[in-house]
């Protein structure tokens, strides 16, 4: 998903410590990971008929198994039109629990008309690499994957077993996501390869600052609809549904929910505002400093790209009333969409949006489909200390500081079931270059080898 969605870069005020390229130790890893990724990419891995999801699980299967997985440790399921992948590597003190690389293989839909390149012939061009999943998320897998193959030709022998699984419908329905997530909740902890992420700057291409995702907003969908009796529209009633869900959604427009500050976002407010625009990054520290600082708050939430920083948002996406030109209103429907704030659960924010609509006649239900309450995952010592110290190996100096997405990646799933989940892709980007989910999808081969460099260090860190 859209792992940088919400960081905006503007600024320069901390500047980054010039990151030495690393010259590639491993070429033959940086070389397995750009086929196996070109090769993802030429799949349509596409919800639909000719699904080619199956077919991406056995190319990668085949990589895993060629780069020392038995064959007997991969496992790739179907269900309905896609398949789902799991592989083992058995750690030698089987009373740990594993460490779970997590990722998917299906991609958003792309139509070849709309780009300037087919979507699914990849093409390397002007050091980038071209294709629908060059970023979200065939060239991590690939990375990830080409990493585990060199840390077993190593002779690495990991203490926690270390299983890497593929979703096959992260991007639609989760059904498989799901289901990998029941199976895995005894992990010790999850690394989404989907999630986090660095950023270039705009003008010099330099590695600027990595976040990683420690906690995403719960995403929530609740309807609201009101009845009336109807009628001709000659003979109007005093009540009309139409009118009085229009005073609801006015009332739930103009509310706000109390700004929150949790231990992630307080970090990640604090760290990411010498990057915002001088307004926003001083509200984010008088924020962090007084959360309810109401300067700092009306400008956090004027903002678009801060507003769902600190705390719930809740806004009306759709309505639907009546049933004829010339009839009172039988029915209106709306829905609210909300984006929750890690610790709070959809039933307390939907009772808390009936109280402020203040209208006995309307009734509320939570609709949400493939969405799970989560809540964030600790600040974990040993997973901060290893992230670290992997980003250091490739980019000494570069900052490195967590984050909070507005939703949703396969993480959810782990955390509904309490087991942490972090997302830390090495993928470097500058933010005008993230078109994932849209047109021309792009991402720098630079990445590959520090990439690789950097799951040595990571995977290794995290299970021995
Ligand atoms: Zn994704």
């Amino acid at each position: 998903m859209n792992r940088l969605g919400w960081i905006a870069v503007t600024g320069l005020m901390m500047a980054a410590a010039a990151s030495a390229q690393v010259r590639s130790a491993h070429p033959v890893a940086d070389a397995a990971a750009l086929d196996l990724a070109k090769r993802a990419i030429a799949l349509r891995s596409v919800a639909g008929p000719s699904n080619k999801t199956p077919e991406v699980a056995a190319l990668f299967k085949a990589a895993l198994v060629a780069g020392g997985f038995a064959d007997s440790d991969v496992e790739i399921t179907r269900v309905d039109d896609t398949a789902y992948l799991i592989g083992t590597w058995p750690g030698t003190d089987p009373t740990l629990k594993p460490l779970v690389i997590s990722g998917h293989m299906d991609v958003v839909e792309a139509k070849p008309s709309d780009w300037q390149r087919d979507p699914f012939t990849p093409v390397v061009e002007d050091g980038y690499l071209y294709g629908r999943g060059a970023t979200d998320m065939k060239l991590d897998g690939a990375i990830a994957i080409a990493a585990l193959t060199e840390l077993r030709r190593q002779g690495y022998k990991p203490r926690r077993t270390i299983i890497i699984e593929f979703s096959g419908d992260e991007e639609t329905v989760m059904k498989t996501s799901a289901i990998i997530a029941e199976r895995l909740k005894n992990a010790d902890l999850v690394l989404n390869i989907d999630g986090g992420g660095g950023v270039l700057d705009e003008a010099t291409g330099k590695p600027e600052y990595f976040t990683w995702q420690g906690a995403e907003k719960t995403y929530a969908d609740f309807e609201i609809t009101i009845t009336n009796p109807g009628g001709h529209s000659s003979a109007p009633r005093p009540v009309n549904a139409i009118v009085q869900l229009s005073r609801v959604l006015e009332r739930i427009g103009a509310y706000r929910f109390k700004p929150e500050l949790s231990p992630l976002t307080r970090a990640a407010l604090t760290a990411a505002a010498p990057y915002e625009e001088p307004e926003i990054g001083k509200a984010m520290l008088a924020f962090v400093a007084d959360p309810t600082d109401e300067r700092a708050i009306a400008t956090l939430v004027a903002n678009p790209s801060t507003v769902g920083r600190i705390g719930t948002t809740c806004v009306a996406t759709m309505v639907s009333a009546g049933h004829a030109l010339n009839a009172l209103p039988q029915k209106a429907v709306a829905n609210i969409n909300c984006r929750i704030f890690p610790g709070h659960k959809p039933a307390e924010i939907m009772a808390e949006l009936q109280r402020v609509a203040a209208e006995p006649a309307a009734t509320f239900k939570d609709v949400t489909e493939g969405s799970v309450p989560n809540d964030a995952s600790p600040m974990r010592p040993d997973f901060i200390a290893a992230v670290e110290k992997a980003m250091r190996r490739i980019y000494p100096g570069v900052p490195v500081f967590p984050s909070q997405a507005s939703g949703a990646s396969d993480s959810m799933w782990f955390r509904y079931h309490n087991v942490p989940s972090y997302g830390a892709s090495p993928t470097f980007l500058k933010e005008s270059d993230d078109f994932s989910h849209g047109l021309n999808e792009r991402t720098p081969v630079m990445n590959i080898a520090p990439g690789i460099t950097y799951y040595l260090s990571l995977f290794a860190d995290l299970s021995k």
